[in-house]
């Protein structure tokens, strides 16, 4: 495979530039330039591929260093490095070039060795000077741009933020270590490597949004990753880009949640919760899993508002609400409450069957009966509880349910009726 040499740019036409040409031909692929006429303008085809220029000195300080005071002034040579053949002992024109950001000399006798090895070294600070210049201007953005080498371990990070465990020292460095040894959010590092490990293995990016819960602050982050390659296209490693997006993932949950819940009572929307009895259903058509429903409605609560107006009527739905929540929490889960319509309600209760349901409506038939308002009389509910049977469908089940609620409420309200 026929090596890729780095190119230089040799500017000059003397016996040291022909020397250097000599020397160093075989180390590097070299483009020659007789003068500075016409680079300027032809800089980008030039000399962005070139990792270094040389320049004679009399071409440097021709023209009262026209070359090199306009490469300045265009930043020419802020991220490639400018060397000068020079005297061995170097004059105060040549010395002035060092003000026009040139980096090193070259001296005559010319060794091999030691030419190739000020070029590398010209070329290597250059390297790292632009490196942290890139470093310092990316601090400025609100992201953090980070690159990790293919063992997980940081190379850079812009902002060291406080889900980080790291020292306030202002020499710390994350540099060297993984997510693991300094996150605070332990399930995520652990996750950043797993993901990291894919990434370099099947040498696709990943995208993926994660929560942080450190120092009682919870927020989002959108995180951005794709692997590091060589010139050869082995990858050696991962940049990543994590933004804040605590507003807008609140935001979305927000939405998600307006759209289920009833924003009266905090319990689910009638929508939401014939969503959840119509997959109860598929499920007990599929697995025979049963469950059953409940469905209330207030007694007199037309009174409630004639009496009291209907803030106070208000009041009741809620506390009704607040029990059913508590009661979701006694049975841990099992079943999901909804508002049915005004001040009516509907229950579906998983894996529990009508002996269970009915014991369960009995409870919150007494604790609602039980609740004292302040300024307000007792208020009682009715309800009718049902089991799924076979060849039920979402509407028979409902049509059933609220029969035994019409059977309640026909049979003197304030009671449970089992259909
Ligand atoms: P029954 O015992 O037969 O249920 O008698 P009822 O008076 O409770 O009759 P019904 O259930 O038909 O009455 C519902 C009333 O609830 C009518 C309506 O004005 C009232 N209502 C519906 N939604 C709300 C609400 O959000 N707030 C208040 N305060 N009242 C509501
Ligand atoms: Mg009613
Ligand atoms: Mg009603």
């Amino acid at each position: 495979m026929a090596l890729k040499l780095k190119k230089i740019l040799l500017i000059g036409n003397n016996s040291e530039t022909k020397q250097l040409y000599e020397l160093l031909s075989d180390i590097y692929t070299l483009i020659c330039a007789d003068s500075t006429d016409k680079l300027l303008e032809n800089w980008n085809s030039v000399f962005t591929e070139v990792s270094a220029v040389i320049i004679a000195s009399e071409q440097a300080i021709a023209n009262d260093y026209d070359f090199l005071k306009k490469s300045v002034q265009n930043g020419r040579f802020a991220f490639t490095p400018l060397l000068i053949i020079a005297d061995a002992e170097q004059n105060d024109a040549q010395l002035k070039c060092l003000d026009y950001n040139a980096v090193d000399f070259i001296t005559m006798p010319f060794q091999k060795a030691a030419v190739q090895n000020r070029i590398e070294n010209a070329i290597r600070i250059k390297d790292s000077a632009s490196f942290y210049e890139i470093e310092r201007m990316l601090k400025e953005l609100p992201s953090n741009i980070y690159l990790k080498d293919s063992n997980g371990r940081y190379i850079f990070a812009t902002h060291y933020w406080h889900h980080l465990d790291h020292s306030n020292d202002p020499d710390w460095t994350i540099r060297g270590k993984t997510d693991l040894d300094i996150r605070k959010d332990r399930e995520n590092a652990k996750m950043a490597m797993e993901k990291d490990i894919e990434v370099i293995r099947n040498g696709r990016g990943d995208h993926y949004i994660i929560e942080i819960n450190v120092d009682d602050i919870q927020e989002y982050f959108e995180v951005f990753k794709e692997p590091v390659k060589d010139q050869d296209g082995n990858i050696t490693g991962i940049i990543g880009l994590l933004n804040n997006v605590t507003e807008h993932e609140n935001l979305k949950r927000q939405l998600k949640n307006a759209a289920v819940i009833d924003g009266m009572t905090g319990l689910y929307n009638r929508k939401e919760i014939q969503f959840r009895i119509d997959k109860a259903i598929e499920n007990y058509r599929e697995n025979g899993s049963i469950f059953s429903i409940i469905m209330l409605d207030i007694d007199n609560f037309k009174q409630v508002n004639d009496y009291y107006g209907h803030q106070q009527g208000d009041v009741v739905i809620i506390t009704l609400s607040d029990i059913l929540k508590n009661n979701q929490t006694l049975f841990k889960g099992k079943f999901s409450a909804g508002r049915w319509g005004g001040e009516e309600f509907m229950l579906l209760l998983h894996d529990t069957e009508l002996s269970a349901a009915s014991y369960i409506a009995e409870l919150i038939r007494q604790c609602f009966a039980n609740t004292v308002f302040p300024d307000m009389r007792s208020q009682t509910i009715s309800l009718g509880v049902t089991q799924v049977k076979p060849d039920d469908t979402s509407d028979s089940l409902c049509i059933r349910v609220d029969s035994g609620l019409y059977q309640a409420k026909k049979t003197g309200k304030n009671r449970v009726c089992i259909v």
